[in-house]
């Protein structure tokens, strides 16, 4: 266990949080299919950062960092809160969006305007009206000359000017930029002087940082009720309607450790999951592959979440190698075992395929937890915690070249075409995943199974289990 942070530790982490406060928070709101997602790339561009920084202050957003200009904002994109037929889902949809307006200093509200203002514009325009949050009206689609009737159909909703612009094609961002000033620009600036945070944490204030977990696992494993069991309330959506959490959505949580008493900040990262081909369109399976893949790219530590009723499947394997090869902490839970049948040959059974089925990793973390009972949750995030800690550690240097010395000694390596191949040190580069350089001669002949030795040598006798390593071979110049 890590014990709590010390007080300088938690200073410095509140510091950072105060000045990414400060930044003026823009919330993208609009119903299904305006182009909000659209609008939010459009914004963010490739900065997108699923980071939300309010220790204890649950939430579920996707956040980007966005500038027009030289103003600075959040954006945060309230698309995939809803599915594409959100008819049957506006009384859910408006309970996150109530969630989220709290703390925006702005509401960007998108209508199509090739489309006109519907009803459920109607609806969504009464309902920003109750509120205290500036809107300012956004005509998308407005590329053309089809847009012009619906531009002119957004004076009756009573907030405006609209900004007309078309976030497929990046028009009317100059337009947008001059609605948003007047109501955030004295923020942007305030925030745009406040000294940058992003400075190099050590690593023991990293493990002082939120645990930066990924729940993921094929569609129906059951990642939303583990969240929302995890954070005690129904925050994600979750039901039959496939495929509702569409994109990534961060959420920040402090878990009570009962093993010790200690409460611990956990920023967690859902995703829709990665859908086989044949169950959903082309489009929703390339964004939801990116989207797993940009929570794996997030997390530190990465749950794999199993379905008991459907044992580990070739997919399974397959989202598991690509968070080792991204260097992660990997731990697997199954889940369902309430209704699991045959449970002890069924854990081994799985055990044993993953033993199998990922060569590059050994004693994976697996745990049996149910998100309907709550049983085995609190297990498996006191591990993701621990595991966390192997894969952030640091081997001093005189303990990691004794254990070289001697396996050396124990092994030496072989004389191919009788010139002995020399390894002179070895150095640890880094950490999160942990990294170790070998200096030698002659170091192309030396087969793949004594580098295998090293690898599994270093995972052993030095307390890397469960995480990936990685060797490096390089022969000085
Ligand atoms: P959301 O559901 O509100 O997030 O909408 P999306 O961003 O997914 O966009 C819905 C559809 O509208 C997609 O097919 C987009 O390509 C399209 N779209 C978005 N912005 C524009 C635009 O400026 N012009 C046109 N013609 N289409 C757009
Ligand atoms: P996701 O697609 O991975 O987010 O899965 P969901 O959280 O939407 O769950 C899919 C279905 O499995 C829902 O009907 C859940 O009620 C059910 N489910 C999830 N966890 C458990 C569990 O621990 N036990 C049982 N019996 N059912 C569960």
């Amino acid at each position: 266990s890590l014990g709590s942070p010390t007080t300088k530790l938690a200073n410095s982490h509140h510091s950072a949080h105060l000045a990414r406060i400060m930044r003026p928070q823009v919330i993208i709101i609009g119903r299904p299919n305006v182009g909000k997602s659209t609008l939010f790339n459009r914004l963010v561009g490739k900065r997108l950062a699923l980071v939300d920084d309010q220790p204890g202050v649950t939430r579920d957003r996707r956040v980007g960092q966005a500038s027009i200009a030289n103003m600075e904002f959040d954006v945060i994109d309230t698309a995939g809160w809803e599915d594409e037929d959100a008819a049957s889902l506006p009384g859910r949809m408006r309970k996150q969006t109530e969630a989220s307006l709290e703390g925006a200093d702005a509401v960007l509200f998108v209508i199509d305007s090739r489309a006109g203002v519907t009803p459920l514009d109607e609806e969504i325009a009464r309902y920003l009206r109750t509120n205290d949050v500036p809107v300012v009206m956004v005509a998308n689609k407005a590329e053309g000359k089809e847009g012009d009737s619906g531009i002119l159909e957004t004076y009756a909703l009573g907030f405006g000017e609209p900004a007309p612009i078309s976030a497929e094609h990046g028009e009317g961002i100059a337009e947008l930029f001059e609605g948003l000033w007047p109501v955030i620009g004295a923020k942007a600036e305030e925030a745009a002087h406040t000294p940058p945070t992003t400075e190099e944490l050590s690593d023991e204030e990293l493990l002082a940082q939120p645990l930066k977990l990924a729940i993921v696992g094929r569609p129906n494993a059951g990642k939303s009720t583990l969240i929302n069991r995890m954070l005690g309330e129904d925050r994600l959506l979750t039901g039959p309607e496939a495929g509702i959490t569409r994109d990534s959505i961060a959420v920040d949580w402090e878990w009570k450790d009962p093993a010790t008493g200690d409460v611990r900040e956990i920023r967690l990262i859902d995703t829709a999951g990665m859908r086989k081909k044949r169950n959903v369109t082309e489009k929703l399976e390339k964004m939801s592959v990116a989207d797993a893949k940009r929570a794996v790219d997030f997390a530190e530590v990465v749950v794999l979440l199993l379905d008991a009723t459907q044992g580990l499947e070739h997919q399974d394997l397959k989202i598991a190698s690509m968070a080792i090869e991204e260097g992660r902490a990997l731990i697997v839970a199954i889940n369902k075992w309430d209704i699991a049948e045959d449970a002890s040959s069924l854990f081994n059974g799985i055990r044993f395929a993953l033993e199998e089925g990922l060569s590059q990793v050994h004693g994976m973390p697996l745990f049996a937890v149910s998100a309907l009972t709550g049983k085995g949750i609190d297990q498996m995030l006191g591990a993701a915690f621990e595991i966390r800690e192997t894969w952030s550690k640091r081997v001093p240097t005189g303990a990691l070249n004794r254990w070289f010395d001697d396996a050396l000694i124990a092994n030496p390596p072989p004389a191919p075409k009788g010139r002995r191949i020399k390894l002179r040190y070895i150095t640890q580069a880094g950490t999160r995943p942990p990294r170790f350089v070998v200096f030698g001669t002659r170091l192309d002949a030396l087969p793949t199974s004594y580098e295998r030795y090293l690898v599994n040598g270093i995972r052993r006798e030095l307390g890397f289990q469960a995480v990936p390593v990685r060797v490096v071979l390089k022969s000085p110049k």
